[in-house]
């Protein structure tokens, strides 16, 4: 089995100083473009998606491809539950054979979030899938959720001490300014509370909403400990773009494996960057 769990990524990350991609995928060609991009790099590579692609896709497609994709090249890569809030579903997907879960109960009061993400990490540490969570709340949209910015808040660090003790998780994601989906203003990331929070935690730490930032606010980040950097809407907006154009360009075309070519060049090239910007060509 070529799926594995992220803790053992993420912990080489954080010893090495580097962070691990988390790629979100819809379907078999961003797969395959994350795979074999990440292979060909010799990268760690953690392949996401959430409770919507997953639907989408089928949990059971999705496995059966990365497992697939990732035998050729002997890399082992972890296929990750993004934003995942029920633990019925979780449970669900573990059992199939995820091995790498999101529990986002960042919505709930910090009790109940405490509660839901204990219940997960206690499942799921029993079938060696690791478990991520948030605290604190991003901005802007991922999937079928929508935070208005005036909700966000962030991640303070005395109360992920707290989290991260009483629920046994291996990896925390912290709000610091950055949102999900697109920025209309280059984002003030509060890197003074990321180093707070890093004093206070010892597990590895994560940033979402990375698509847009410059690298220096990346390299930044890893630097104060973030070992899991999440990119979803870059790689949409470059595949749908290069579709768009190449259809512009031959409105006649009908074979997918001709149109879609493009796309998947214009979505690797986004990919490599990221793995620059990470610091983990030949990490893996
Ligand atoms: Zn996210």
């Amino acid at each position: 089995m070529f799926v594995i769990s992220s803790k053992n990524l993420l912990l080489k990350a954080q010893k090495e100083g580097y962070a691990v991609p988390a790629f979100n995928i819809h379907n078999l060609e961003t797969l395959q473009v994350v795979v074999e991009t990440a292979s060909e790099m010799r990268a760690p590579l953690i392949v996401a998606g959430t409770p919507g692609t997953f639907a989408y896709a089928g949990t059971g497609n999705l496995l059966a491809l990365a497992n697939d994709m990732a035998r050729p090249y002997n890399h082992p890569l972890a296929v990750h539950l993004d934003h995942h809030e029920k633990l019925s579903d979780i449970k669900h997907k573990v059992m199939a054979g995820v091995r790498s879960v999101m529990s986002d109960g960042s919505q709930l009061p910090f009790e109940e979030n405490v509660a839901l993400v204990k219940s997960v990490a206690t499942f799921c540490h029993r079938y060696d899938a690791s478990v991520e969570a948030e605290l604190g709340r991003l901005g802007g949209q991922e999937d079928d959720l929508v935070v208005d910015s005036k909700d966000a808040f962030y991640t303070h660090p005395a109360q992920a001490s707290e989290f991260v003790a009483r629920t046994g998780i291996d990896s925390l994601a912290v709000a610091i300014g950055t949102a999900h989906g697109l920025y209309h203003a280059e984002p003030e990331l509060d890197f003074a509370r990321l180093a707070d929070i890093r004093a206070a935690v010892d597990v590895p730490l994560v940033l979402h909403g990375a698509s847009g930032l410059p690298a220096s606010d990346i390299q930044k980040a890893i630097a104060l400990g973030v070992c899991k950097v999440n990119v979803a809407t870059e790689l949409k907006l470059a595949f749908s773009a290069e579709l768009k154009r190449y259809f512009h360009e031959y409105p006649q075309a009908s074979d997918p494996r001709h149109y879609m070519l493009p796309a998947k060049l214009a979505m690797k090239e986004v990919v490599r960057k990221v793995i620059h910007h990470c610091g983990c060509e030949s990490k893996l």
